[in-house]
């Protein structure tokens, strides 16, 4: 294995004029480098299968996969060709069109909760539009949402526990205003006793929750937990939220609802459901959604909302995901998993390998992590060492303890050898 470091001459270069054109250099934060100690994120010009080269011509495995969408690898000829296709065809219209209702039709068949559903461009969009519709159906504000969770950046959800079991949200992010995070009660993930202690002291319009956390790295549900979720919003009239942005159509075809067998009101979908391009979606019962309008009052809009680019890059994406695309997915998960513990046991390595069908997260901690106090207790530093001296060997992790490696079905066994003979190599590079 070669360990001479990568020339990144021109990704430096790149940066140094990205910084003075964009905020830090990207256009989301997570993109930048600087939280595992690195100066300049990699630039990309390309991807292709499991693959992405650097503008300095270095290849990478790639397990950020653009943090998801990308199930089925870069470039896939299939989704490239629906999508040339489209292109031809015209990129937008602000018209109905037919692939919008095969896709929705095609969701609604996969998704155990949802009839019906609308499209959005982003998952923040999307989150935002179900809370509306929540707060519409039920007459309430107050929204119960789990510490280390993501929903995108919606004012009211970027809120973060103060201190105390179940708090009331304050913003964690300058500019959201104190009224929009107080609407927001926070509570630790997997904590039956919190989560019913904020519902016996609040009406909420809806519980919101990643039924498989992976934006604090990696954090399943405990057993029962999603059924007390189901129980809690039942016992109050509150609506129960899914979203399923992350594990829907990875975790199983229908999510974690399917998964677990929970079934949510509303369901949040994004990143796979746009099969690479900018599309995401909110659903639920036929009910429920006929409050958004034109059907009802409840206002939402998009002007490329059900884009035909991205309408053509689902179809493409979700047509592909049959049993043996999961049964696939599940190999080189748990192939993945397995070999990275078993680098990190060789090497004397404290390490929890939190893995489910499709994510992967490798915590930097000797007891298994069940809650964001628990990713948050991780040795931060020498994961960073770790995903630097992974890029350095040809690896790309996602350069944060607080998120999910993405396994796609264009990985297979070499790139799985390549990445656990890179994984020892760099437990033992942090150690020396
Ligand atoms: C990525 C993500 C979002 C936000 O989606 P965007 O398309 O980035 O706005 C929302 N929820 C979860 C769980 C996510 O991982």
């Amino acid at each position: 294995m070669s360990t001479r470091t990568p020339d990144t001459t021109r990704s430096a270069e790149l940066y140094d004029r990205a910084v003075r054109v964009l905020p830090g250099g990207v256009n989301s934060p997570v993109r930048a480098m600087r939280s595992i100690g690195r100066d300049a994120p990699i630039f990309v010009v390309g991807g292709q299968g499991p693959f992405v080269y650097d503008v300095d011509g270095n290849e990478y495995v790639d397990w950020v996969c653009s943090w998801g969408p990308l199930i089925l690898g870069h470039a896939d000829p299939g989704v490239v060709e629906a999508v040339t296709e489209a292109a031809q065809r015209g990129t937008t219209f602000g018209a109905p069109t037919e692939g919008e209702v095969a896709l929705a039709e095609l969701v609604a068949e996969l998704m155990p909760s949802v009839q019906m559903l609308r499209m959005t461009s982003s998952g923040t969009e999307a989150s935002m539009s179900a809370i509306r519709l929540a707060r519409a159906v039920t007459g309430r504000e107050e929204l119960l949402k789990f510490s280390g969770a993501y929903h995108g950046h919606v004012d009211g959800l970027l809120a973060q526990a103060g201190s105390g079991l179940a708090t009331q949200g304050i913003p964690a992010s300058p500019g959201v205003p104190e009224g929009a995070a107080a609407a927001t009660v926070v509570v630790p993930w997997n904590d039956a006793q919190a989560l019913t202690r904020a519902t016996s002291g609040h009406r909420f319009a809806a519980i919101l929750a990643e039924p498989v956390p992976a934006n604090m790295g990696l954090v399943p549900p405990q057993p029962g937990f999603l059924e007390l979720l189901r129980a809690e919003a039942d016992r109050q009239e509150a609506l129960l939220v899914f979203d399923e942005v992350i594990s829907g159509f990875r975790v199983a075809p229908g999510g974690a609802q399917e998964r677990f067998g929970v079934r949510p009101d509303l369901t949040i979908m994004g990143k796979v459901v746009g099969g690479g391009l900018p599309a995401a979606a909110y659903g639920g019962s036929r009910e429920l959604m006929e409050h958004v309008a034109p059907a009802g009052d409840t206002y939402q809009a998009g002007t490329l909302s059900g884009n035909p680019l991205a309408v053509a890059a689902a179809l493409a994406t979700l047509r592909r995901l049959d049993v043996a695309a999961y049964e696939r997915l599940d190999r080189t998960t748990e192939t993945l998993a397995a070999g990275l513990r078993e680098a990190a046991t060789r090497a004397g390595r404290p390490v929890q390998v939190q893995a489910m069908t499709g994510l992967v997260t490798v915590f930097f901690s000797a007891r298994p992590v069940t809650d964001y106090a628990g990713a948050a207790a991780c040795d931060l530093a020498a994961h960073a060492a770790w995903c630097r001296a992974l890029l350095d060997r040809g690896v790309y992790p996602p350069p944060s303890q607080f998120e999910a490696w993405f396994p796609s079905l264009a990985h297979g066994g070499d790139e799985i050898r390549r990445t656990v003979e890179a994984a020892a190599d760099a437990f033992a590079a942090i150690d020396a």
